[in-house]
């Protein structure tokens, strides 16, 4: 077995695909079965994973990336090099301190590797190749995208661009309120919102409902090949569909910190509009079930800056719906319930799913625990299907759901 492994090791770079190792398993039913499982795993299968492929590159750039929250990323450019089937050109270097830690030097030969992550890492320096003249890497004092003075709290390791305003975060704050998981704009990506900033059309995600079709056309003239400028008038319609999206969306793409999908339901669901969560004093929303004070402050201080009410005051102008009726008017029958959905739903996506067991109460989780209420199994099942079965717990089928669904 392990002569095996070790071959394959050598001739994984013959392969046409990669592979990060290989998966020993008793080949033998009856050996299978005694052996059993644990809570997590199979006892008769193993993995043996291959060291993380490295490559030795040199740096020849530091730069600083400008995250949502202002967060400043040092990233390293590097003389592109080939690793793991494709090839790199820059690597995280995660934060200042860990920079220093390496001493990453600009000119430097380092070792990159590219793990499990889908972005390298620089994971260390060659010390006998640094250039002579290569000097320690001095963080930027100010923002590499508005200039504003960086700083950094007490505690943390990230420095932040405090500057609301900040074009960088504007372009990062545009593509998380256009996220599929948020406002789902379908067509606002990367690219669109970086544009859409630079030719200052959009300054914050309020400034999409001004958007007209004559703004539009010319960022999308030159991919459109019979004259029509359909991309444009197409996101024009998801962009005005986005305004009758659920609360709960809206919450989580406004991008306060902390707030993620989760903190962003329970919020929706327990203030059901933007006006009442921007009155709840932090003891009010640190109250609630699986909120904590980190997530209420921070919803706070987000509804205490003037500039974000006026961007809320904009956006309800503009027709975004702020409010949902209460849930005084729906009942909530699945409260205290935990779903798991395994296998694909031919009615719904997995997202609506999702939102109509979260709409009546419940709650979906990924994995299955002797906590789990019920499985929803759907077509080509997961393992998930096989663990509840193993935990004995409830599992219906995508008709047995929707009759669920229906009669609450
Ligand atoms: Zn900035």
């Amino acid at each position: 077995m392990l002569t095996f492994c070790a071959e394959w090791q050598d001739k994984r770079e013959q392969l046409e695909y990669e592979i990060d190792g290989v998966v020993v398993k008793v080949d033998d039913f009856r050996l299978q079965q005694e052996l059993g499982v644990t809570a997590k795993f199979p006892r008769w299968a193993i993995a043996y994973k291959y060291p993380a492929r490295r490559a030795t590159t040199v740096v020849r750039s530091i730069v600083v990336q400008v995250g949502r929250t202002g967060r400043l990323t040092p990233v390293a450019n590097l003389d592109p090099v080939l690793l793991a089937g494709s090839t790199v050109s820059r690597a995280t270097l995660h934060n200042e301190e860990e920079v220093a830690r390496k001493d990453v030097r600009v000119g430097d030969t380092v070792v990159i590797e590219k793990g499990g992550d889908v972005i390298p890492k620089v994971v260390e320096v060659v010390p006998d190749r640094r250039p002579a003249a290569a000097v320690p890497w001095e963080a930027p004092r100010s923002c590499p995208a508005c200039g504003a003075a960086v700083s950094r709290a007490e505690g943390e390791v990230d420095r932040r661009c405090p500057n609301a305003s900040c074009p960088a975060q504007a372009v990062e704050r545009l593509r998380h309120y256009a996220a599929r998981n948020a406002m789902d704009i379908e067509g606002l990506g990367d690219v669109l919102a970086r544009e859409l900033v630079e030719r200052r059309l959009v300054r914050d995600f309020a400034d999409l409902y001004a958007l007209r079709f004559e703004d539009l056309a010319p960022l999308f003239a030159p991919k459109a090949k019979k004259g029509e400028s359909l991309g444009a008038r197409n996101l024009l319609d998801q962009i005005a569909a986005s305004k009758t999206r659920e609360l709960r969306r809206l919450i989580f793409g406004l991008g306060i910190r902390f707030v993620g999908e989760r903190a962003a339901t329970l919020l929706a669901r327990h203030f059901h509009g933007l006006a009442a969560l921007a009155r709840a004093s932090v003891e009010e929303i640190d109250a609630l079930y699986e909120i904590g004070p980190v997530v209420a402050q921070s919803v706070h201080e987000w509804f205490a800056q003037e500039a974000n009410l006026r961007l809320v005051d904009r956006l309800g102008a503009a027709g975004v719906r702020l409010a949902e009726e209460s849930a005084a008017s729906t009942p909530q029958p699945f409260v205290g319930m935990q779903f798991v959905l395994t296998g694909g739903l031919d009615s719904m996506s997995r997202e609506e799913a999702k939102a109509a067991i979260e709409l009546r109460g419940g709650r979906v989780t990924s994995a299955v625990t002797k906590k789990t209420s019920v499985v929803v199994v759907g077509k080509d099942p997961g393992s998930k299907h096989d663990k509840a079965v193993a935990l004995g717990v409830r599992c219906i089928d995508e008709a047995a759901f929707r009759a669920l669904l229906a009669e609450s």
